[in-house]
Formats: C-alpha cells, sequence, structure tokens
C-alpha cells in the first residue's frame, strides 16, 4: 500500500479522501489554490502544496505543477477526486511518465469513455443496449437535421465532450433543430473545446438509474448495485438514492451485468459508473416494462458515492487505494448485499425560487445536523467547508452532501427531512427548503419518480414558506425579548421591555418578507403576560405569547407558543436580517427600520448590473443598438451554468462595460443603456 498520497482536487472530495487515507495510515498532501488557502481541505491534509492562482486553470488544472508538487513532497499516487483532471487522459498519462500511480482507471479506458459519441459506438459492439440516435463522426448540420427528422421529435442534442448536465439542447419540433444545433455547438466548444455532437430520440419521463462498478488489474470487475438518480434540475443531480425504488432482483442483475460488460469492453480497473436512461411505458410501478439505455461512462468516483457505501458497508476511496496498489478487489459480486436504503441530498448555494441561480457569499453561519436536540442515527455529512468560509465564484455551487440511512425508504425520508431541518446556513440563499419540500412532495414520497418530476411538481416547491408567518414573527418577538433580557440582566428594576406592575404598554414591530410587509404589536399584561398580534397579508392573528430558552439540548435555541402553535427555534442575526429556523422551515424576516425609507429611489433604467458574481460569456448588442425591454443583451456563465440578461426597459446601448471573457463581481454594471423617455 502507498505511503504517501496527493489528492489534486479541493473540496468535499479532498476531505472525503483524506479521511479514509488517514484510516489506512496514508500520509496526505494537499493541493491549494490562493482561495483556498485557508480551506478546509488543506487543514484536513498532512502537508500542502501553493499551486496556483483561484481560477481552476490556474491551479487544479495545472497538471505540470501537481506533478512537481508530487515529486517534491515524495507522493508515490495521485488521487483525482471528481471534475477538475480526474477524467483528463493526459494527466493519467504523464503521472505514469512520472513515476507516479494515477489512482483511476487507465487512460486508455478515459479515452475510450471520454467521448459519448466513440464510447456509444464501442458499447453497441459489446451488445449494451443504446438509446436510439446518432452518433458517428460526420457533422452535416443537415445530416444531422435528417437523422432527427428520422428518429422524430422530441431529441436531445448533446456534446459529445460534455458532463456536468452541460451542452444539451431539447428540441421539440423540425424548424427548431437548425438554431438548437448551432447554440449547442457554441457551448461545446467554449466550455469542453470540441463542437461535437449526437443526436438522440429524447426518452419521456425517464429515470437516470447508473450502476457502481469496479474492476481491479487481475481481471476482475463487480458491481455494486444501482442508484437512481432522477431528480434532478437542468439536467443535474438534486437527490439521489440507492436502491432504486422498485428495482427488482432480475432487472438489477441485467442492468450490472451490461454495466459491467461495459466496462470488460475497455479493460476498465477502478471505480467506475455506468449511467443508463431508463424508460418507464408501463408507468412508475411496472419494473417489469422498464427498458435501460446506456447513457454514458463515468471514469472515476462519483459525487454520489456515499449511498453506495451507506447500502453495502464498503469504503470506495479504500477500494481505489487498494486496486491502485495493485491489489485483488475487497470483495466478489456474491459476498455484496444491499442492506437498508441511503439518500443523498446535494445542500448548494443558489437560489431556487430564481431559476437556481448560483449565489455566493460567506457561511456566517453553518450548523449541521450533528448538532441537534436528538440524535439522528445514519446521517453523513461530507463537506469541504467550515463556518465564516467563503463560497466563492471560482468552484461549483456545493457546500455540502447530506448522507442518511434507513431500514426502508421512508426511514431514510424522514430523516433526510430531519437533518435537513437542522441545516442552518446565513449569509447566502441555498436550496436547503427546496429540497425538505422535494423530500415531502407526494410524488417523492411515493417514489413516483422520473427526470421532470421537479417540473411536475413546482406548483409545491418553488415559494413555498412551509412555517407560518406569525408563528415566525412570534419567534423573532421572543428573539427580541431573549437578547433584551440578556442585556439587562434580569434586575427588574433596571428591565425596559416595558414590564410595569400596574400598566398596560404596547410595542410595535415590523419586518419584511420578501416584499410583503408583516407586523406585529406586543403587549405587556399583568404579572409578565404577554399578547401578540400579527398581521401579515390582510390576516390577523392574536394570541398569547411565551417562550424560553431552550435549555434540554447541546446547540441552545428557543421554545415559542403562540396561539396554541409550539415551536422549537433557532434565530441568527445578521444585520436587519433574522434568519428562523424551526423543524417545520425556515424563513428570513426583515426588521424595519422606519427611517431606512427616507434616502430609498428608483434603480435609474440606465445601469444594468450582474445578477451575481460570474464571467461575461457574450453580448448580443453592440454600443448604439435600439433595445427592448426583455430583449437579451447579454450571457452569463456561473458555476457551471449559463445565465441570459434581458434588458429592464426600453433603450439605446451606450456603452459594453466588459469583454467577454470578463469575470465580474455581483452588481458590477456591465452595459451602460439610456432608457427610451415614457410617452
Ligand atoms: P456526478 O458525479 O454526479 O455525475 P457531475 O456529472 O455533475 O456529477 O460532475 C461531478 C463534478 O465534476 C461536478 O461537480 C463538476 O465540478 C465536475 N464536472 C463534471 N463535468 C464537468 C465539465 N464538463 N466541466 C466542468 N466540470 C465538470
Ligand atoms: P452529463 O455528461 O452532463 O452527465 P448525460 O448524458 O449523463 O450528460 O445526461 C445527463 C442527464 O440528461 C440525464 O441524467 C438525463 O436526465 C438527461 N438525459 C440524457 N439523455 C437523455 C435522453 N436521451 N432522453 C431524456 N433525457 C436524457
Ligand atoms: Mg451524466
Amino acid at each position: 500500500m502507498f505511503k504517501k498520497i496527493l489528492i489534486a482536487n479541493r473540496g468535499e472530495i479532498a476531505c472525503r479522501v483524506a479521511a479514509t487515507a488517514r484510516r489506512l495510515g496514508i500520509q496526505t498532501v494537499a493541493v491549494y489554490s490562493d482561495a483556498d488557502a485557508q480551506a478546509k481541505h488543506v487543514a484536513a491534509c498532512d502537508e500542502a502544496v501553493h499551486i496556483g492562482g483561484s481560477a481552476p486553470k490556474d491551479s487544479y488544472l495545472r497538471w505540470e505543477r501537481i506533478l512537481q508538487a508530487a515529486q517534491q513532497t515524495g507522493a508515490q499516487a495521485i488521487h483525482p477526486g471528481y471534475g477538475f483532471l480526474s477524467e483528463n487522459e493526459d494527466f493519467a498519462n504523464a503521472c505514469q511518465a512520472a513515476g507516479l500511480v494515477f489512482i483511476g482507471p487507465p487512460a486508455s479506458a478515459i479515452r475510450a469513455m471520454g467521448l459519448k459519441a466513440e464510447s456509444k459506438q464501442l458499447m453497441e459492439k459489446a451488445g449494451v443496449p443504446l438509446v436510439p440516435g446518432y452518433h458517428g463522426a460526420d457533422q452535416d448540420p443537415a445530416l444531422l437535421q435528417r437523422e432527427a427528422d428520422r428518429m422524430g421529435y422530441p431529441v436531445l442534442i448533446k456534446a459529445s465532450a460534455g458532463g456536468g448536465g452541460k451542452g444539451m439542447r431539447l428540441v421539440e419540433h423540425s424548424q427548431d433543430f437548425a438554431a438548437a444545433l448551432a447554440s449547442c455547438q457554441r457551448e461545446a466548444i467554449n466550455s469542453f473545446g470540441n463542437d461535437a455532437v449526437l443526436v438522440e430520440k429524447y426518452v419521456l419521463r425517464p429515470r437516470h438509474i447508473e450502476i457502481q462498478v469496479f474492476g481491479d488489474t487481475q481481471g476482475n470487475c463487480v458491481y455494486l448495485f444501482e442508484r437512481d438518480c432522477s431528480v434532478q434540475r437542468r439536467h443535474q443531480k438534486v437527490l439521489e438514492e440507492a436502491p432504486a425504488p422498485g428495482m427488482t432482483a432480475a432487472l438489477r442483475q441485467k442492468m450490472g451485468n451490461a454495466a459491467v460488460a461495459a466496462a470488460k469492453a475497455v479493460n476498465y480497473v477502478g471505480a467506475g459508473t455506468v449511467e443508463f436512461i431508463v424508460e418507464q411505458p408501463g408507468g412508475y410501478d411496472q419494473p417489469d416494462a422498464m427498458q435501460f439505455y446506456f447513457m454514458e461512462m463515468n471514469t472515476r468516483l462519483q459525487v454520489e458515492h456515499p449511498v453506495t457505501e451507506a447500502i453495502t458497508g464498503e469504503d470506495l476511496v479504500e477500494w481505489q487505494l487498494r486496486v491502485a496498489a495493485g491489489q485483488a478487489l475487497p470483495k466478489q459480486q456474491s459476498e455484496l448485499k444491499i442492506i437498508g436504503h441511503a439518500i443523498e441530498a446535494r445542500i448548494c448555494a443558489e437560489n431556487p425560487d430564481n431559476g437556481f441561480l448560483p449565489a455566493t457569499g460567506t457561511l456566517q453561519v453553518y450548523r449541521k445536523p450533528a448538532c441537534s436536540s436528538f440524535s439522528i442515527s445514519d446521517v453523513r455529512v461530507d463537506d469541504g467547508v467550515r463556518e465564516g468560509d467563503a463560497i466563492s465564484p471560482f468552484y461549483d455551487s456545493m457546500i455540502a452532501k447530506l448522507i442518511v440511512r434507513g431500514d426502508t425508504r421512508e426511514q431514510a425520508l424522514a430523516r433526510l427531512d430531519t437533518a435537513l431541518a437542522h441545516t442552518q446556513i446565513v449569509g447566502l440563499a441555498t436550496n436547503v427548503q427546496f429540497l425538505r419540500h422535494v423530500v415531502k412532495s407526494n410524488a417523492f414520497a411515493q417514489a413516483k419518480l422520473d427526470t421532470a418530476l421537479i417540473e411536475r411538481e413546482k406548483a409545491a416547491l418553488f415559494d413555498q414558506t412551509a412555517l407560518p408567518l406569525p408563528l415566525a414573527a412570534a419567534v423573532a418577538v421572543a428573539h427580541q425579548l431573549q437578547a433584551e433580557q440578556a442585556l439587562q440582566g434580569h434586575d427588574p428594576f433596571s428591565r425596559r421591555d416595558g414590564w410595569q406592575p400596574h400598566a398596560t404598554v404596547q410595542r410595535g414591530f415590523e419586518w419584511l418578507h420578501g416584499s410583503a410587509t408583516v407586523s406585529a404589536v406586543l403587549t405587556y399584561g399583568r404579572h409578565g403576560a404577554l399578547q401578540l398580534q400579527v398581521t401579515e397579508g390582510g390576516n390577523t392573528t392574536r394570541g398569547d405569547l411565551q417562550w424560553r430558552a431552550a435549555t434540554d439540548n447541546a446547540c441552545g435555541g428557543l421554545q415559542v407558543m403562540f396561539a396554541d402553535e409550539r415551536t422549537s427555534a433557532h434565530v441568527h442575526v445578521a444585520g436587519d436580517a433574522r434568519h428562523i429556523f424551526t423543524p417545520r422551515g425556515a424563513v428570513m424576516l426583515e426588521l424595519q427600520d422606519p427611517l431606512a425609507h427616507a434616502g430609498e429611489g428608483h434603480s435609474e433604467g440606465g445601469r444594468l448590473t450582474a445578477p451575481m458574481p460570474g464571467k461575461v460569456v457574450s453580448f448580443a448588442v453592440q454600443a448604439g443598438d435600439t433595445v427592448t425591454k426583455g430583449q437579451p443583451l447579454a450571457v452569463m456563465e456561473a458555476m457551471k451554468m449559463e445565465h441570459t440578461i434581458a434588458a429592464p426597459a426600453d433603450g439605446v446601448v451606450q456603452e459594453l462595460l466588459y469583454a467577454p471573457g470578463d469575470q465580474v463581481t455581483e452588481g458590477a454594471e456591465l452595459i451602460r443603456i439610456e432608457a427610451t423617455a415614457a410617452a
């Protein structure tokens, strides 16, 4: 076994690999960029080497520098994690040339599976079922259009070199094909440096079911069952679970064997995932009618590998290290068993209610489910950040992965909901509340899974507030009283909270929830009794307010009772914001200072600013152009996604303030527009 390895990655996966290495007594070397000088993965390793600037191309993708770091620290092998260099055959070759072991498959297997089109040709020969489509070398647009017309719409155009949900276009009608092809090729050349595409039949209501495979240098290859990753947004995974609901032993074996055949066709060694798209013509509960087709093989450890670890009890990173060191697979097929059910949720810095726009910022508060009043067994948090760390625009938006295990799916779901309820993040937008809505949706609970679940259930998933606002307001008031009491101490003569023995005193509060106003009047009665009246959206709720500090758990917090409802709660203050977390849900109320309105004006039509930090991809206009409200003006890219910036009003473009390729901060002025005077 190796004595020392270098981990050529960052974030949660670098921490994950380091944890297993430590357990096995293997020393670890981290590499880090400028932005990651203080990162958790650096602290998680025994040594660390600075490899350059914050942008991936200046650090985590600089493989000569990484090889040099390995040699200077005496590392024997390099673990690439996922993303970055993990599927780069040149890097795998360079490791070998430098006398280092690449902890991954042979370069030839990476190459064979690297391009979706070529890998499909190989799989066809190996007898693995494929989605009907065209994956030939001839890229003549007229030919591609004819192929699409022949297979019938809808079709999916995919960048052959694509990944991470990027470089795909759904085309529903023949007349839209040419434009979609051009836009797909543009994105493909920009993101992957290769504009080759394939066209395939768009499977309706499909499931994404993938098989974890493992090979060793002795020619053994096994499958560690499936993961269902059907819950997606923008073709990217949101929730992953194992086993796949409704899977039968027969189908599992068929898919497992097909995945092993795929791996063997490229002499696969190490951890890999064969992704299948599964058609369910008989509906959700007819597994016998399910048809599976090869989509692609990911020649690396997958983000969602922990669910497989949870149901098999195996440590896949340990398997990777053993196989890379030349050992045989720790287990044979017949020794592998599924025990229970596991689900992973990807917690991301993003705003689900605003098109999943990525968010950046500082994790002012970052509390994990471990710190909860009741212990939740079988909960695992994989992350690469700590409270106080920044989520920067340089890397992807995943903050943490929450993985839970249960004896049954129902139990795993309930635990996931509890774990999400105990995840408190302040400082940037996250999808935590959104994930809770997904987990609790009927479709997900009943395992009616397909890749359109989020779109189909959107009415119940977006813009939802699970915590009633009157109760949230009561929590905010209780928190305010607690803070004042802590300031004043318990001396009744110095109390400023309005309490007086023989008088009734009232106090008003006002907050904003989104753009809606929530107001409250607190009335101090005799003997410390409190009455609260909350008004929001024209509704008024009245009742007694009682509160006390929660002393029965390690994490503090409040117990609040208002109008016959009782809840435990945590409140985090950030400026005027009151971030309220309860088991039922979380909301943010912004305390209104009446004076704050004084200087408020209207944002002028002349400023068009970046809605998030990111890179300017292209401009659709130039100086002098007349534009109309809603017209696309520019494309920005942030954290694996493209966003179109539209004109806020009619006007004339005065100046473009950045060039394509420029990195801009949130709020930076992109384009100066002179608004056309309103008639
Ligand atoms: P999974 O492991 O679940 O298949 P993805 O395919 O979304 O996950 O990719 C895993 C990680 O690899 C992502 O978080 C991303 O950082 C990185 N990644 C994958 N493909 C690409 C790509 N083509 N360009 C940039 N990053 C990628
Ligand atoms: P990536 O390399 O970006 O992961 P994949 O080929 O694995 O690309 O596809 C990503 C997702 O796109 C799948 O999980 C699935 O939701 C959807 N998808 C891919 N191919 C098809 C298809 N032929 N029909 C319907 N959906 C598809
Ligand atoms: Mg994929």
